[in-house]
């Protein structure tokens, strides 16, 4: 059971139950450091918050209560729900992103965030194979935290998140519209019958992020084809 140091920020309301929560968004904090996130998360001008800050010794503050719907996600999209504040608990673990100098989240963040997760899980009843979402996959036009570097296939292992293992009929040639309609089908914001556009290859890339991270390149190539149908058969089945 993970101890929390208690932080208060004023940056909540509270959930609209027409979104129940169902989900765990996961972020970096994209900043040069964790006081500097801290102070942010907490700061009422900036209108930012997360329930959970992580730092990279494996400390964990907790600045929102779970009840309430903290300012997280932005604007964001998942299976169609675009209150994704309310239909979430938002965790960040720190790390200066892309921005600052991207770097591995520290194996202490990883080991404070497992039982955080299960926690949370428990006592929401949430599905531990579905429910838990990167920011960038909620908003693909926008973010990319928190990013290929972040364990993703570790916690699959684990039990928290899937992870697609293609067969060879997943292999099979695919049209954009295809490749549209299995993003959509797994939960992205991705349109259909526009042809590659600007949206398909965030969404895209936001999936390789997460299924296939040494391949980041926001086009459908085969094995990201295939780990998208195989993903998406285990997403339908549950
Ligand atoms: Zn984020």
């Amino acid at each position: 059971m993970p101890d929390f140091i208690r932080l208060s920020s004023p940056n909540f309301n509270d959930r609209d139950p027409v979104a129940p929560l169902q989900y765990i968004v996961l972020h970096y904090t994209g900043m040069k450091t964790g006081d500097a996130a801290r102070q942010r998360l907490c700061d009422p001008t900036a209108k930012v918050s997360a329930h959970y800050m992580i730092e990279e010794d494996g400390r964990i503050f907790q600045l929102v209560d779970e009840d309430k719907r903290a300012w997280h996600a932005g604007i964001s999209f998942w299976r169609g729900v675009t209150d994704m504040n309310s239909a979430s608990i938002g965790i960040e673990l720190v790390n200066p992103g892309h921005q600052f100098g991207y770097r591995p989240f520290t194996p202490q963040q990883i080991r404070s965030l497992k039982p955080l997760l299960r926690q949370i899980i428990e006592r929401h009843r949430l599905s531990a194979k579905t429910c838990l979402l990167a920011h960038a996959d909620i908003a693909p036009m926008r973010k990319e935290d928190p990013g290929e570097l972040f364990p993703w296939r570790d916690l699959a292992q684990q039990g928290f998140g899937l992870w697609p293992s293609p067969q060879s009929v997943d292999y099979g040639h695919a049209e954009d519209e295809d490749v549209q309609v299995l993003l959509r089908s797994v939960g992205y914001d991705c349109p259909t019958g526009t042809g590659y556009d600007r949206a398909t290859r965030a969404a895209l890339l936001a999936f390789q992020r997460r299924y296939e991270p040494n391949n980041l390149t926001g086009t459908p190539e085969k094995e990201t084809v295939a780990r998208l149908r195989a993903l998406s058969r285990d997403a339908a089945s549950g």
